[in-house]
């Protein structure tokens, strides 16, 4: 029986596309994320000009 405990299973887990606690990219709010792709809180989701990140005004420069 060979029992190696230098693995760190928490830290595997963390790595992993788990639903855990994160820090909003916006706010740094601590939020519930379901996934490793849900780096921003819901509040932060809900406002407008998160996915860009530049404040689109709408209707004006949109010309091509
Ligand atoms: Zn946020």
């Amino acid at each position: 029986m060979t029992a190696r405990a230098d693995q760190e299973p928490s830290q595997a887990e963390a790595r992993k596309d788990v639903p855990q606690e994160r820090h909003c990219l916006r706010c740094c709010t601590v939020f519930w994320s379901e996934g490793f792709g849900e780096r921003i809180c819901r509040r932060c989701k809900g406002s407008n000009a998160w996915r860009n990140g530049v404040s689109v005004s709408q209707g004006a420069a949109r010309r091509r």
